[in-house]
């Protein structure tokens, strides 16, 4: 059996050749079944073709348009505009696109997407329209959803109170509301969009990392903010990753999720302030309770000292006396009584240092200084109000805890506060301010500066008003000068320290450095 070439069938058509003019039946051919509505008419717009797809988009068949108008499929809401605009671009011989409303066969609307030609002779003359329309009414409706849908969601997102922002992958804003853009203008200083996103992931690092990472949403995230002289503000944060499918026709075969991030930002400053004010109420009653306990251990400790003294003198005497007398000592009535006194008055001592109130024991847990300075001077509102005192709060917008006592802490705060108070008050100067702020030195220290306008400590006291019992008041004023010497102690059990800064000359400026924990 031998193998030819394939011979084409006697009866196939024969295949024109490339370059070859087609037949108008293939035109024919290709318009009729073409899906889309094609329509020729007269220059009156009367129908003298019509495809197949022009019978089914229109309910009509091919007969009952043949002769007709194409008017016939004019429901009248189309405005005349529309039309006047068709017709003048045919006049110009230039074709027309739009849309019109059509009616079919059983009456039913449509939109119809048509686009009319002229169709010249070969002396460039107009012989016919041509018409090609399809239904979009679906397409129009989807649309429309769509829209509506875009108008819903954002009068509902516009009218929320919380803050919504969608981020990029390069965590720049893509949309936000406006309650997004007014917590922008209150909280960052240009009142950038992208301001208040970076001080959200700066404050909630681990978490933003995590979602921007492995897209895992974090929920109720609180970030305290301290905007100095304001009040300060709590947002209470969440995040999600959104997964959205790439519009781009270059993936339409190859379709990929875009990842975009959505926060949401609650200010929920007022519920906070609330639980703030009642919280300050439970400190005042405590703060009392312990300045009556430290009260009482200044009063003892005052004791004591002025006890020690004439003690430990009866004892010296004592002991010269008994070296003096040697071994008449025994029988001498003098030394028996001194004996007896300075037995006496170590009981004393010794009885008063066991009645002393204790201090109870405090855990140590991570603190907020800012916290406590706000807290010290709504504490002190009153005093500060009474005298007249300006108080200017600058707080570090961010700082680490303090691993401390927080009730010794802020017995601290306020003994500085309370004593700057106290040096405005009495002194004879015009102003009466009160600076305190915060910041972080070298990466290690919480720094707070407590600074009055006061006539301030001379530098040779700067050391000595740290002792105990030291005092620059006068004898008969309050104040045991216990208060600088608490300070030290408390400051020093936070391995702190707290000095006067003897080259500040408008006042006195008191600087506490506490280490912070690494944990902050
Ligand atoms: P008019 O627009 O005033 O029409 C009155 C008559 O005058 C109609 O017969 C109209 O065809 C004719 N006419 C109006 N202006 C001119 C002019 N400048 N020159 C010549 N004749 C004119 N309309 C639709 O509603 N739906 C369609 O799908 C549609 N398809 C069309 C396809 C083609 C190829 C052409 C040329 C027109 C088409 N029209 C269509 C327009 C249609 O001819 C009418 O203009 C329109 O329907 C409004 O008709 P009317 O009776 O309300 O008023």
């Amino acid at each position: 059996m031998t193998q030819g070439k394939p011979s084409r069938s006697s009866d196939a058509p024969a295949q024109p050749a490339a370059g070859a003019e087609l037949l108008p039946e293939v035109f024919r051919q290709m318009a009729e079944h073409a899906p889309i509505a094609i329509s020729i008419t007269d220059l009156k717009a009367n129908i003298l073709y019509a495809n197949r797809a022009f019978s089914t988009t229109t309910g009509y068949a091919l007969a009952e348009v043949i002769g007709k108008n194409e008017s016939m499929l004019s429901n009248g809401t189309t405005p005349r505009l529309v039309y006047q605009a068709l017709w003048s671009r045919l006049a110009q011989k230039k074709p027309w696109s739009g849309v019109l409303v059509n009616r079919r066969k059983d009456a039913s609307l449509y939109l119809a997407e048509l686009t009319v030609a002229p169709v010249f002779d070969e002396h460039g003359e107009t012989l016919y329209y041509l018409g090609m329309h399809r239904d979009t009414s679906d397409l129009h409706e989807l649309e429309q959803r769509v829209s509506n849908q875009r108008l819903m969601i954002e009068a509902v997102v516009g009218a929320a109170p919380a803050a919504m922002v969608v981020l990029d992958r390069d965590n720049r804003v893509v949309l936000s509301n406006p309650s997004f853009a007014r917590l922008a203008r209150e909280l960052t200083e240009g009142g950038s969009g992208d301001s208040l996103v970076a001080l959200v992931r700066e404050n909630l690092a681990l978490p933003f990392a995590a979602l921007e990472g492995e897209g895992r949403a974090f929920s109720g995230k609180e970030i305290p903010l301290d905007l100095g002289g304001h009040a300060p503000r709590w947002l209470s944060c969440h995040g999600m990753a959104i997964h959205v499918e790439d519009e781009r026709a270059q993936v339409f075969f190859a379709p990929g999720a875009e990842r975009y991030l959505l926060l949401t930002l609650n200010d929920i400053s007022e519920l906070r302030q609330k639980q703030q004010d009642s919280r300050l109420n439970a400190l005042k009653a405590l703060m009392a309770e312990e300045e009556l306990l430290d009260g009482m251990r200044e009063t003892f400790n005052g004791a004591i000292h002025r006890l020690q003294g004439p003690v430990n003198l009866i004892s010296a005497a004592l002991r010269m006396l008994e070296r003096r007398l040697g071994e008449q000592a025994g029988n001498d009535p003098v030394l028996s009584a001194m004996r007896e006194a300075s037995i006496a008055g170590q009981e004393a001592l010794d009885s008063l240092s066991g009645a002393m109130p204790v201090r109870r024991a405090e855990a140590k847990m991570p603190v907020n200084v800012n916290q406590l300075i706000r807290e010290v001077i709504s504490l002190c509102t009153d005093e500060l109000l009474a005298q007249g005192i300006v108080v200017d709060w600058q707080p570090a917008l961010r700082l680490p805890w303090v691993m401390g006592a927080e009730s010794r802490l802020r017995s601290v705060i306020k003994q500085l506060v309370m004593n700057a108070i106290e040096a405005v008050a009495h002194s004879q100067v015009s102003r009466r301010e009160l600076f305190i702020s915060t910041r972080v030195e070298n990466q290690q220290v919480v720094r707070l500066e407590i600074v009055d306008s006061g006539p301030g400590i001379p530098a040779e006291l700067a050391l000595k008003v740290f002792e105990p019992f030291f005092s620059t008041k006068p004898p008969h004023a309050a104040g045991h000068g216990m208060g600088l010497a608490m300070v030290q102690e408390i400051v020093s059990e936070h391995a702190g320290t707290v000095h006067i800064d003897t080259s500040y000359r408008d006042g006195c400026r008191v600087v506490v450095e506490l280490p912070f924990s690494a944990a902050g």
